[in-house]
């Protein structure tokens, strides 16, 4: 089949499809996307389209699957859901005006991460593109994008921490140079990123960072790139900037005229947060994904506008480390927070307010319609109400932001005069622009709306001149308006009647008075549409010129939605304003899960105190499973976290000080999904602690060392917590079930035991939930597993085993085990010989019995196994 045989519209197709080709093409033909060749296949196996075939001139029929025009929006999200891209192809001239075949251009590139579509966007979050540039002396370049609001940030982040900074940003498309791919520290990063998300690869020039500054100052129509605060060594920051916006012009030829200057973060401008912390703290997912479970910005996020929930959602993922900046919001959310009256006037002035962001997206894109404009003008009249609820605030935030709100008087007085009280969905039902407007349009309404009195008119005084009483005057679209007379009355129609139409009962007629009407009439309708879809597009396009003043009232909207919503929170929930300083000391009275507690009936929730300072800064928290260890150590992440956001806390009083990285790591068995062994993964995340940990961090380990064996795990929690103590100095929390940990609150002076209490009542436990000074003395699996509901012969053999155990480690002082380990580690049941025993000269048992375990690394513990099997 030689492409020459093509008929001219293939042609054309296989023109388009060269230049998208890793995107499916959709190739408009009348009221129809159609789909060829390749593309036809895949949108019938993803979309379950029918494959038919069209016959393509003298070649061989060519698979070809179509959409409806009108139900683009439903495909494009099922697609861009299964990560593809889709090129829309568009017939960029009138049919009836076109010399051969219709011109067709690609309009734009639909991937998912540069979605427009309302129906296909999340309300309160973003969807971000975003471009890693290659790494230049150990940094990479992230800019991040999301198109649907303009928003655009860029930064530089060390090599190592970009799949934190990926986590945090949450991309739905990566843009990257594909020279870099296999680059084993971005390999690292992405795998942080879940492989739903699209991955582009695109060649390495669009990389290129001379190339990126001319392309960022020729957007922004500036000399230098300095008033953005980007500087001449920020090379790789500049290469990501640039690659995104011309990526941008690749897949929205037609522009996207509200993409904002980019926001140059500098790191150190907040809290660092890795993936694990924010995983294992459930900030803004549950932890198992697919779960629908309670995450601390489900519980905070009661901003009422899309733009605050989106915003709120950053605050969590974005703490701060400035003092002075936290301080400046606790100081808004106190003053909400008392005086209710002004936070309902807040939030009772935001209800009515659109999603002005995505709408500024939409006029830079030339996509507002009749009723985003028409929500547009409504929302902007909501603002002088919103603004005087910040009238007269002590809080310097508040009284800034809302004094600094620009009303955008003009544009509402414009929308005001421009459009109809009541707009149709689309420009072409007509009745967008109001009277008064236009002269013009107004006096084509006139001969338009005088139809009705014409055709009453005329009709009377017809039936008169006639004597046909049921003679009328009607129209349909096909052959425009008519005389109709029913069969019984034909011989009384006069000559100058001319037939149209002929009915079953009756005939249609037209007369030269009408025709004439007709003409002037349907010239007028035809006017009109024209007139309004001009002076639509032209009120469109003053607004769009306004649209950077747009994101900046937006971005002051959504600021006060989130600290109304924090107030909001903190009087629904009780909770306190923290005391937030750059000091070493944390303490908190009474502190509560802000999530755990809102699944329990009010007051069920036990709270407990914590008090870390330079006499104690690590604590070793035991207690049995379920005593509630991991529930206390991850309140006080929360805390600390909300405490950086400015928010209030659950506690009854707080002392926080400003932490620069908060870890927390748990030792589950959820991180084989990511198919590292789960101890691996733990030393990995381990490591990356004791690297990163600095003596402002806060530090939360959650059975670490489980994923080995007892004594393995024992020494490396052992060690950790001595390196902490001695060369870090961050506060940290270790929950553990291996008590003897609990001989490090003897041995080293910053380390304080505390349990989670239980009560035995006879042969149960009633958890207490209660902190208390000291460590736990005993497991209690067993209670637990009975309270599992493990049934009773399975835990009398337990008990007696245990009791054997206990009876044979009578002897144990200041080893390991001694309050009773959960396994059998110091020795088999005692009915099976022991190795030890049989033979108590072998070299492998003096060998064993030399060794020191706990200090012995895992790896110097295979290396002496290794020994042993050779010498054997
Ligand atoms: P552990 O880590 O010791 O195994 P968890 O922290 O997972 O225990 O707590 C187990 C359960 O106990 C939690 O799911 C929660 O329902 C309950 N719980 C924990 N702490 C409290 C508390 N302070 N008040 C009330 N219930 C609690």
């Amino acid at each position: 089949m030689a492409p020459s045989q093509d008929t001219p519209l293939m042609q054309q197709w296989r023109e388009v499809k060269r230049r998208h080709r890793d995107s499916l093409v959709f190739f408009r033909v009348g009221d129809f996307y159609e789909l060829f060749h390749g593309d036809a296949e895949e949108g019938a196996r993803i979309l379950g389209l029918t494959l038919t075939s069209r016959n393509n001139g003298a070649a061989a029929r060519v698979p070809l699957a179509g959409v409806p025009v009108k139900a683009l929006d439903e495909y494009l999200a099922r697609l861009v859901k299964a990560g593809r891209r889709v090129a829309i192809c568009e017939q960029v001239e009138d049919p009836s005006e076109a010399k051969g075949i219709v011109r067709r251009e690609v309009t734009e590139t639909v991937t998912p991460g540069t979605v427009l579509h309302d129906q296909l966007l999340p309300d309160r979050r973003n969807t971000f593109l975003v471009a890693v540039s290659p790494t230049r002396k150990g940094v990479r370049g992230v800019a991040a994008l999301d198109l649907s609001t303009g928003e655009f940030a860029v930064q530089q982040v060390a090599e190592g921490q970009i799949g934190h900074e990926l986590g945090r940003l949450e991309p739905s498309e990566l843009l990257l140079s594909r020279e870099e791919e296999g680059h084993a520290d971005l390999e690292q990063a992405l795998a942080a990123v879940p492989s739903s998300v699209v991955r582009t690869w695109r060649d390495g020039w669009l990389f290129d960072a001379l190339q990126g500054r001319d392309e960022l100052q020729s957007r922004f129509r500036v000399q230098t790139l300095q008033g953005f605060g980007i500087e001449a060594g920020d090379d790789p920051l500049v290469s990501a900037a640039g690659a995104l916006v011309t990526y941008l012009q690749e897949i929205r030829p037609g522009g996207a005229d509200h993409l904002r200057p980019p926001a140059v973060i500098r790191g150190g401008s907040s809290m660092v947060l890795d993936e694990m912390t924010r995983r294992n703290l459930e900030l803004v997912e549950p932890l198992r994904s697919g779960e629908v479970g309670g995450t601390l910005l489900g519980v905070i996020d009661q901003a009422v506008t899309s733009m605050g929930a989106r915003l709120m959602r950053r605050w969590v993922l974005r703490p701060l480390v400035e003092a002075r900046a936290i301080w400046d919001r606790q100081e808004a959310v106190s003053e909400l927070v008392a005086d209710g009256a002004r936070r309902r006037a807040l939030r009772e002035a935001l209800s009515p307010i659109a999603d002005l962001e995505r709408l500024a997206g939409k006029l830079g894109t030339g996509r507002a319609a009749p009723r985003d404009l028409a929500g547009l003008a409504r929302s902007l009249r909501e603002l002088p109400a919103l603004q005087s609820a910040t009238d007269g605030a002590a809080a310097e935030l508040l009284s800034r932001v809302g004094g600094e709100l620009d009303l955008l008087d003009d544009v509402t007085t414009l929308l005001d005069r421009a459009l109809a009280d009541q707009v149709p969905v689309s420009l072409q039902e007509g009745g967008v622009i109001r009277e008064g407007f236009d002269e013009e349009l107004d006096d084509l309404r006139q001969v338009r709306d005088g139809a009705v009195d014409f055709i009453a008119r005329l009709q009377a005084r017809e039936r008169e001149a006639t004597g046909i009483g049921s003679l009328k005057v009607g129209f349909n679209k096909v052959f425009g308006y008519y005389l109709e007379v029913t069969r019984a009355n034909l011989d009384r129609v006069p000559l100058e009647y001319v037939r149209k139409q002929t009915l079953a009962n009756a005939e249609r007629y037209f007369t030269p008075e009408l025709k004439e009407w007709e003409q002037k009439v349907f010239g007028a309708e035809d006017r009109i549409a024209a007139l309004e879809a001009d002076l639509f597009a032209d009120v469109r396009r003053q607004v769009a010129e306004q649209v950077g003043r747009l994101q900046a009232t937006a971005e002051g909207v959504a600021s006060l939605d989130v600290l109304a919503a924090l107030a909001e929170v903190a009087v629904a929930r009780g909770y306190v304003r923290p005391e937030v300083h750059t000091g070493y000391e944390l303490s908190i009275v009474a502190g509560r899960h802000p999530v755990v507690e809102t699944t329990m009936p009010r007051d069920e929730f036990i709270p407990n105190d914590l008090h870390l300072d330079d006499d104690g800064f690590l604590v070793v928290l035991t207690g049995p499973n379920m005593a509630g260890k991991s529930t206390v150590l991850r309140q006080v992440g929360l805390i600390q976290l909300l405490a950086q956001m400015g928010a209030w806390v659950p506690a009854d009083e707080a002392r926080i000080p400003v932490a620069d990285r908060l870890f927390t790591r748990v030792g589950a068995s959820d991180n084989l999904v990511r198919g590292q062994s789960t101890f691996m993964v733990e030393m990995h995340e381990t490591a990356a602690i004791l690297h990163g940990a600095t003596d402002r961090s806060l530090v939360l380990l959650d059975e670490i060392g489980r994923g080995t064996s007892t004594y393995d795990g024992v020494s490396i929690a052992w060690s950790v917590t001595e390196h902490l103590h001695e060369k870090v100095g961050c506060k940290a929390i270790f929950a553990t079930h291996y008590h003897e940990l609990t001989q490090l609150g003897d041995l080293l002076p910053g380390v304080r035991n505390l349990n989670v209490s239980v009560r035995e009542v006879g042969d149960d436990i009633v958890f207490l939930r209660r902190l208390e000074q000291g460590g736990a003395d005993r497991s209690y699996g067993i209670q637990v597993a009975r309270l599992a509901g493990v049934p009773a012969e399975v835990i009398a053999r337990a008990r007696e085993l245990l009791a054997e155990l206990e009876g044979t480690h009578s002897g144990g002082g200041e080893g390991l085990g001694r309050h009773g380990s959960h396994r059998p580690a110091s020795g088999p049941p005692p009915d099976q010989l022991s190795f030890f025993q049989s033979a108590p000269d072998h070299p492998a048992v003096l060998a064993l019995r030399e060794l020191d375990v706990n200090r012995t690394t895992p790896i110097e513990a295979l290396r002496l196994l290794d020994e042993l099997v050779r010498s054997a």
